[in-house]
């Protein structure tokens, strides 16, 4: 296994890991670990170039310092990613020598699953190193995926009561952008509180299996965003909002899984002007990592959980009240939370 740091400033640390024999090719980025350790998942996906995987690394890492910070966990922000095509090119031999490139940071970096990765994979990635974490053991911790969904499902019922004075999401109709483990689960759940659905995804299996369990319409990747809904629910990759899609949105709400939603930081203040209550990505889509950290504290109860993607509607509200009060657009008002926080824990070292 070879390792190169890389200089990227403003980043605590970024290794390049390639292993030839196991046909490894992936980086680890810790972006701040001020709160503690950084924890993030690891994507595996056939970036396109070497600089394509290291700027979506340098993105990911960059967003869990904040969503750690948000989501009340001792950690940092940290990712991983594996240049590689997750149905082709996953064998055992690859994960474990990713382990063992996790393991050589010391506990500087927890792994977890991301797009790519299953709770399967993880099993074989923990087999080699103790710095992994999103398996289920006994009833505790597990696939981030179905917490990650109820998160999301309870910040856009708090984004509803603001938006439009409703205490349910029964009457009000979501496109879902990306049926995939959030995006199903999402639905799930929005259909079994009387909501009404409309589903887009690359994947028409998963379109089927949407239109069949939850009665919702369909619309093709492109329109999701443009059809008469109440809320947009990015639940695929990121960035569902950019120029041309924010002129074609109907929704007033913006409420999905989705990381790094906007293309572009003007979106931000582009939502506000347009009237559209953004959620902001890394605080509604914050309950898969937090099941992640307290996993890796050791003090994940059903309970515990259950407050604290209660409290994720509790905490968007917060800043709905704050963006309001400061006539500032939510994202910006979250970024400001969380350096607080993090401001915080610097002193308090
Ligand atoms: P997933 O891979 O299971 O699902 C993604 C879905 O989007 C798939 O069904 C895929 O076919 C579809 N898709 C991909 N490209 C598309 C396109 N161009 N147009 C339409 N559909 C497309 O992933 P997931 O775990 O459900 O995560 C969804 C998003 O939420 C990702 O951006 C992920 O980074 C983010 N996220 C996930 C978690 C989690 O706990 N899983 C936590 C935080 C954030």
């Amino acid at each position: 296994m070879k390792s190169e740091v890389l200089a990227v400033e403003g980043w605590r640390k970024v290794v390049h890991f390639t292993d030839e024999s196991a046909g490894l090719n992936a980086i680890i980025a810790v972006h701040d670990a001020t709160l503690g350790p950084g924890c993030g998942g690891c994507r595996i996906y056939p970036y396109a170039s070497f600089e394509a995987g290291l700027e979506d690394v340098k993105n990911l890492s960059r967003g869990m310092t904040y969503k750690n910070a948000m989501g009340g966990i001792p950690f940092g922000g940290g990712k991983a990613v594996i240049f590689a095509d997750p149905k082709t090119d996953k064998t055992p031999e690859l994960l474990k020598a990713f382990g063992r490139a996790v393991d050589s940071l010391e506990g500087l970096y927890y792994t977890a699953e991301d797009s790519g990765v299953t709770e399967a994979d993880l099993a074989t990635i923990r087999s080699v190193t103790n710095y992994a974490a999103g398996m289920e053991k006994e009833g505790v911790g597990g696939n981030p995926s179905p917490f990650t969904a109820r998160g999301v499902w309870r910040g856009m019922q708090a984004a509803a009561k603001r938006k439009f004075g409703v205490d349910s999401l029964k009457d009000l109709t979501v496109s879902i952008l990306g049926v995939g483990a959030v995006g199903m689960d999402l639905a799930r759940l929005i259909h079994e509180e009387g909501g009404k659905l409309v589903v887009a995804d690359v994947n028409q299996a998963a379109v089927k299996e949407a239109v069949e369990r939850f009665g919702a319409e369909t619309a093709t990747p492109e329109d999701a965003v443009a059809v008469d809904v109440d809320i947009f629910a990015p639940c695929a990759l990121g960035g569902a909002i950019n120029v041309d899609t924010l002129a074609r949105l109907k929704a007033k709400i913006i409420a999905g899984a989705a990381n790094n939603q906007l293309k572009t930081p003007d979106m931000d203040q582009a939502l506000k002007d347009k009237g559209v209550l953004y959620c902001p990505d890394y605080v509604i889509n914050g309950a898969g990592v937090i099941s992640v950290g307290l996993e890796i504290l050791g003090t994940w109860t059903t309970s515990e959980m259950n407050k604290r993607i209660d409290n994720i509607g509790a905490m968007l509200t917060d800043i709905f009240n704050r963006a309001e009060a400061e006539n500032a657009p939510t994202g910006a008002i979250a970024d400001k939370m969380a350096l607080e926080i993090i401001a915080r824990g610097r002193k308090a070292a």
